[in-house]
Order: structure tokens, then C-alpha cells, then sequence
């Protein structure tokens, strides 16, 4: 008889082992494709990290997402993608031949979201992103590699946007915090990367009628999973995407990674997710 240690597994890679849907979208896709495998949350505290992720395959696991304290580490103990480098973090590891590979899938969550949710949002030639945390990072690497030309960047402590700026050269544009307003008319595109509109922090303030009409707003933020923004948005006729759409798109490719198979976002997996998220 095999044993579950025997079979294909990957693992989320915590401290402490927080609540993740992970297990539950690696275990829908699992089944859907007939694949005997697993996906397990594993909590292994900062010393134990390094010793972890060297002995993956002692462990039994053919790759592994990383999440909070890990995902900084995780890049200087493997070899990572142009991705993971830019966003300084990485969120998925697997084992390629010998080496330890890494990579950071929020970049194509975020994009691969966008083009299901509003095909030709990349005709943008100016967009405002708001935030320069890790997600900002990943959100704005992936816009710059779409090849839009011109991103405009605000953030609450303005240092951190002119970082951003300065890492990722001309297209971005720090944009003071109060001067909000003042790009939206132009801002084909607007994306949320802050915590702001999260369940339990206090809502994002933009004025939502200055858009264009044919504007797309993006909300990275899924609890709760229609933000006062996204509402708003959608309240004027806007397309949206929203954060779970990310969430779901950017686990893709650490499945394909593991188990072999490109897995689909279906309307029954979100409908799984949304029913877990709505349990908070
Ligand atoms: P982070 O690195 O801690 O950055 C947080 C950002 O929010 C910073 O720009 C921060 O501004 C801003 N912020 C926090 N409180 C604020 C306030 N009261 N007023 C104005 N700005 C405020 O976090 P992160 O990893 O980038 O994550 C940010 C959000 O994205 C979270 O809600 C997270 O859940 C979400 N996210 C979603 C996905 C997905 O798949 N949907 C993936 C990644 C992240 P300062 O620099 O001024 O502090």
C-alpha cells in the first residue's frame, strides 16, 4: 500500500502556522485532476527555517509556498527568478534538478486576475497605484513588464514610494499622498496595495467619480471581498478585480510546478473560497 508520505506533497511554510486557504485550493485542484498528492501547512519557526527548505525532499515535499516570517529568507536560500528578486521575496519554492528554485507568483496573480476580469486593461498609458509595501513591489514589477509606461506611485510614508521608484526606474512616479486626486481623471488603472478597506482597518477614501468611465479598479485586499472601493467602482459601472481573484490566479503556478498539471480557476473553486472567507 503507498503511503501519503509517498506521494507527491507540497506544504505552506509558516511561523505560526496561521489560517491559509491554500490547503483548501491545492486539495480542490488535486482532486479535479485526479492527482494523488497532498498539501499540508507546516509551522517551522526562523532557526528552523534554513535546515527546512535544504532537507524539502527529506521532508517528503516537492516544493512549498512561503509565507510570513519566511518569504525575505527564502529568497537568499535559493536561487531565485527575475520575479523574486524584484519583489526582494519569494512565495514558492521547488526543486529543480539539484538546485532549490524560488519565485514570487503575486506578480502574475495580479496580472493574470486583471486579464480575466478586464481583457485590454493594458492599453492604460497611466496608472495609480496606491501603497509601496511587498505587494505594491509585486504589483508594480508586473505592470512594468506588461509594458506600461507610466505608473504613478502613492504611498503614506512617501519614503518607501520614492524606494520603489528608485528600484524600478523611470516608469514610476512618486506621487504625494494628498495629490491623489489630482491624477485620478488620467488613471486608466487604479489598484489598492495598502491594508486600507481590510476587515478591521479603516476604509480607503478615493473619489471614485473622477475616473474615467472607462476606467478598471483593482482591490488586493479580500476580507472582507467586496471593499467599500470595489463597491464604489462597480456602483459607476467600472470593471473590477478584486483580491481574491489574485489570490486564487497566483496560486497556479506553484501547483504546476509540483504536480505536473496547469490547474484552472474555475467559478466552483472561488465559490469554495468565498464560502471559507465568509466564515471570518
Ligand atoms: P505591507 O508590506 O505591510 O504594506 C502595507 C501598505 O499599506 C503600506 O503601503 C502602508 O503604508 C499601507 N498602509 C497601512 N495602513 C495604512 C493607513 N492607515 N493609511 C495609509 N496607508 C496604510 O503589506 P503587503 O504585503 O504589501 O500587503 C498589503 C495588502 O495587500 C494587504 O491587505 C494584503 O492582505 C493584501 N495582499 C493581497 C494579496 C492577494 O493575493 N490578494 C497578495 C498580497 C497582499 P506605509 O508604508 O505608510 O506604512
Amino acid at each position: 500500500m503507498m503511503t501519503a508520505a509517498k506521494l507527491p506533497a507540497a506544504c505552506l511554510i509558516g511561523w505560526p502556522a496561521a489560517h491559509s486557504r491554500s490547503p483548501l485550493i491545492h486539495h480542490y485542484w488535486l482532486r479535479k485532476l485526479g492527482i494523488a498528492g497532498g498539501y499540508s501547512i507546516e509551522a517551522v519557526p526562523p532557526e528552523g527555517f534554513a535546515d527546512f527548505v535544504r532537507r524539502l525532499p527529506a521532508h517528503g515535499f516537492v516544493g512549498a509556498n512561503v509565507t510570513i516570517p519566511h518569504k525575505e529568507r527564502a529568497l537568499g536560500l535559493s536561487h531565485p527568478d527575475a520575479r523574486a528578486r524584484a519583489v526582494g521575496a519569494a512565495n514558492t519554492l521547488w526543486i529543480e534538478g539539484n538546485e532549490l528554485r524560488s519565485t514570487n507568483t503575486d506578480v502574475e496573480g495580479f496580472i493574470n486576475n486583471l486579464d480575466a476580469c478586464a481583457a485590454g486593461w493594458d492599453s492604460a498609458s497611466e496608472v495609480l497605484v496606491l501603497g509601496a509595501g511587498g505587494a505594491a513591489r509585486a504589483v508594480v514589477f508586473g505592470l512594468i513588464e506588461r509594458g506600461i509606461k507610466r505608473v504613478h506611485l502613492a504611498n503614506r510614508t512617501s519614503e518607501r514610494a520614492q524606494t520603489l521608484a528608485d528600484q524600478f526606474g523611470a516608469s514610476v512616479h512618486p506621487l504625494a499622498w494628498e495629490k491623489v486626486a489630482d491624477v485620478l481623471p488620467r488613471a486608466k488603472l487604479l489598484v489598492n496595495t495598502t491594508a486600507l478597506g481590510m476587515h478591521g482597518q479603516p476604509a480607503l477614501d478615493v473619489e471614485i467619480d473622477r475616473l474615467p468611465l472607462d476606467a478598471v479598479v483593482a482591490d488586493l485586499v479580500y476580507v472582507p471581498l467586496e471593499t467599500k472601493l470595489l463597491a464604489a467602482a462597480k456602483a459607476r459601472g467600472l470593471k473590477t478585480a478584486d483580491g481574491l481573484g489574485m489570490l486564487l490566479h497566483q496560486a497556479v503556478r506553484g501547483f504546476e510546478l509540483w504536480f505536473g498539471q496547469r490547474p484552472l480557476v474555475t467559478s466552483e473553486l472561488r465559490a469554495l473560497v468565498e464560502a471559507d472567507l465568509t466564515k471570518v
